[in-house]
């Protein structure tokens, strides 16, 4: 379902500064052109063959399907994509167009750190100038990634206007692009921003989709229920794509409950109190917003859950019931994290964790000889630093004094040192 002059009926838009015009009509033009493009597509589908390694399995889940007591469980393991999860999908998909649009420098804005990762990994495979906008505060709590983009050869960007984390990373990529995008790509990384980023974001996630479609079509798997997470919404709508303008399956949401309904407490878009319709950052959706209009400040366990908007697509399937939502507390992600990892070995990314819990709930809902399917959009090998201090709060303590002692008496790192000369 692409959008119609870049609205999802009441929700989508182009909101942007003159000057923005020209690059976004160009972008439009040139993702139409090669999208129906043999050579583009062939060469898209053999990087997301040879270093993605798509497709991504689809995984039965016999003793999940066992404990729950419900609908057949299958997940669909993203997080197996190369670089830990399915932002590579989109990183890839854009910067393969940027070459083919001339441009030698990409752009992207990231918070948790994650996109950017994406994004400088697929400019380092790619051969292009990689520029990441981060916000400082960002930059140093999520200092494993940012080392992670410098060793892919990013440069790393710390903005220190505003709050100093994703908006203000936001703000300042548009600005940038907008100065330079003769010879500049921004790759924005989620399903919203002005048109046409929510379709093409879409377009390249929904190769998860499609995979699933055919990997159920070929086991003769009847969908009942899909669910994935829903961050800014590109992992979800990509998993839903080929089964929006279908009845069926039923398709949910998990959004971030946090801690709370409050003010503050999560990031619920759809669900939450302080949702309502707004227009940011050059598009018209579901914020979490104050009376003033000002975006409000959110809350979740998950770096990639949390976030003040929502695609307008989502947003708009949200509202005409196609796509139903539900907010998944903290804690409820922490128990999934532990009951896939326990029972099936496998290591839900916190955000994916969301989705593991709403299908936890509804398994009973759907006939035994029905599936639902979740979308494992990431590993939680990337969250130990949030995980084991709730997990293990004492040995992790312990461990880090003992890092950084060891760290202070230098004595390894001058041996390292030493080897690699
Ligand atoms: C970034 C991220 C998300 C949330 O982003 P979407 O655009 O909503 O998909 C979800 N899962 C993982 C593993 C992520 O890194």
């Amino acid at each position: 379902m692409k959008s119609t002059d870049g609205f999802f009926n009441q929700y989508g838009g182009k909101y942007v500064a003159e000057v923005l015009r020209r690059p976004l009509d160009e972008l439009a033009e040139a993702f139409h052109f090669y999208m129906n493009d043999k050579v583009f597509l062939e060469e898209l589908r053999i990087i997301q063959r040879d270093y993605i390694g798509r497709e991504t399995p689809l995984y039965f889940a016999p003793t999940a399907t066992k404990l729950l007591g419900g609908a057949q469980i299958y997940i669909k393991l993203e997080g197996l994509a190369n670089t830990g999860a399915h932002k590579i999908n989109n990183a890839i998909g854009q910067c393969l167009l940027a070459k083919k649009m001339g441009k030698t420098r990409i752009i992207a804005e990231t918070g948790a750190g994650q996109h950017g990762l994406a994004t400088a990994a697929a400019c380092a495979k790619l051969g292009l100038e990689c520029i990441v906008y981060m916000g400082e505060v960002d930059v140093r709590r999520q200092q494993p990634n940012v080392a992670a983009m410098e060793l892919y050869g990013a440069k790393v960007c710390a903005v220190t206007a505003g709050s100093r984390t994703l908006k203000d990373a936001v703000n300042e990529a548009m600005r940038d692009w907008a100065a330079n995008f003769e010879n500049t790509h921004y790759v924005l990384g989620s399903a919203l921003g002005p048109a046409p980023f929510p379709d093409i974001v879409r377009e390249f996630q929904s190769v998860i989709g499609n995979e699933v479609k055919r990997q159920c079509e070929e086991r003769s798997v009847k969908i009942g229920a899909m669910v994935a997470c829903v961050g800014g919404g590109s992992n979800s709508i990509g998993f839903f794509s080929p089964f929006i303008d279908q009845k069926e399956p039923r398709l949910i949401g998990a959004e971030a409950g946090g801690i709370g309904n409050g003010v503050g407490e999560n990031a619920s878009r759809m669900t939450g109190d302080a949702a309502r319709d707004g227009i940011m950052q050059g598009y018209k959706s579901r914020f979490l917003l104050d009376d003033d209009g000002q975006a409000l400040p959110t809350r979740s366990i998950s770096a990639g859950l949390d976030y003040c908007g929502i695609g307008p697509q989502l947003a708009a399937l949200g509202k005409s019931g196609r796509i139903e939502f539900t907010a998944i507390r903290d804690e409820e992600a922490l128990e999934a994290v532990k009951f896939f990892a326990k029972n099936e070995g496998i290591l839900f990314a916190l955000e994916s964790a969301h989705a593991g819990a709403a299908a936890m709930k509804i398994a009973r809902e759907i006939p035994k000889d029905q599936a639902v399917v979740i979308n494992m959009s990431g590993r939680g090998d990337k969250d130990v630093f949030i995980t084991s201090p709730v997990f293990r709060p004492e040995e992790w303590n312990q461990f880090l004094h003992a890092e950084i002692e060891r760290l202070e008496s230098n004595k390894d790192i001058h041996d390292a040192k030493i080897m690699t000369k």
